[in-house]
């Protein structure tokens, strides 16, 4: 009676299990079969994903899952898990998988048009929000505060700060129209709408910057990875991502250069700008903000002490 016929072979439109099929399932086993499924094909994380693929297709927290360890999973659930289970066997992130990741501990949607939000990113916010509330008890008026986000992707940083601060509204710029519609329906699903503006803008264009000096903050996590460095890292979770969203030109640094270059003219006096780096992007950025009169410019290191977040002052 042993025999458990994996969900895995429950092609998309073939036919369902029998009863007795049926019931040898339960949430405990799926998560140990499919654990173990992931792990011999060498998945680190094959737990963690087990459970986050079977509580989607169920509805549950992964949480959920352990309070109803015995439920029976009927045919159709484990269609549903097989469906997924075999994307992320083939290599899709799990976050694409399940069409969200966490940041800042707030739920975005995510898809194939935008970055999956790293970790890491969320130092920009944390640095961003020190900055605006200082900002804001020196600010004599109840104006509200001015923010742009340059390639916002899913809308994570602009987001996130908006989140934070309620005292800021936040122009986020994007040269994708379908990264702008996802980031819109995470700005409106995550209550900050009426406060952010969305334009689809190509940075890298020097028109793009003619405008008033309103901001009082400048943050960009823009793509920055070298031409030779994406082809090393073939076969991993960029090869999801959407390349333009990654690329930032043969050296990867066009972005920082154009910004170094343009972004000091929008920006108030003293008023700062966050930048997300590569980690041996340090020096270099450095370089291209001394180069156009930047102040103060400070390269500071994420959790892994890598170099991560360039923070500097206009002149
Ligand atoms: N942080 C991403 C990485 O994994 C790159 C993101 C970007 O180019 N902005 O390298």
């Amino acid at each position: 009676m042993d025999t458990l016929i994996p969900p895995i072979l429950y092609e998309e439109g073939s036919s369902l299990p029998t009863t007795e099929e049926r019931g040898l399932w339960d949430i405990g086993k799926i998560t140990n079969w499919s654990q173990q499924y992931l792990h011999s094909r060498g998945f680190p994380s094959a737990r963690l994903d087990s459970e986050l693929l079977l509580a989607k297709t169920l509805d549950l927290s992964r949480l959920g899952l352990y309070t109803n360890y015995n439920r029976p999973v009927t045919a159709e659930e484990q269609k549903r898990f097989g469906i997924l289970l075999r994307r992320r066997l083939r290599g899709e992130p799990v976050a694409y998988v399940l069409g969200h990741k966490e940041f800042m501990g707030l739920h975005f949607r995510v898809g194939p048009e935008v970055l999956i939000p790293r970790p890491e990113t969320e130092l920009v916010v944390e640095q961003a929000i020190v900055f605006l509330e200082k900002q804001r008890l020196l600010a004599p008026s109840a104006e509200r505060l001015r923010v742009l986000d340059v390639g916002t992707g899913s809308g994570c940083l602009a987001i996130a700060i908006a989140k934070a601060c309620p005292f800021v509204e936040v122009v986020a710029w994007d040269i994708c129209e379908k990264a702008l519609g996802v980031a819109c329906a995470n700005a409106r699903d995550l209550g900050v709408g009426e406060r952010l503006g969305f334009y689809c803008l190509d940075a890298l264009l020097p028109s793009s910057w003619v405008g008033a000096r309103e901001f009082t903050l400048i943050v960009s996590n823009p793509p920055y990875v070298s031409k030779e460095e994406l082809l090393s890292v073939a076969g991993g979770v960029k090869d999801f991502e959407p390349q333009k969203a990654l690329l930032g030109g043969d050296d990867g640094l066009q972005f920082y250069r154009i910004m170094a270059e343009y972004a000091g003219a929008r920006l108030k006096p003293a008023g700062q700008m966050l930048w997300e780096i590569g980690a041996n992007q340090g020096a270099e950025s450095k370089r291209l903000l001394a180069a156009f009169a930047w102040r103060d410019v400070e390269v500071l290191e994420d959790y892994s002490r890598l170099d991560r977040v360039v923070r500097t002052s206009v002149q």
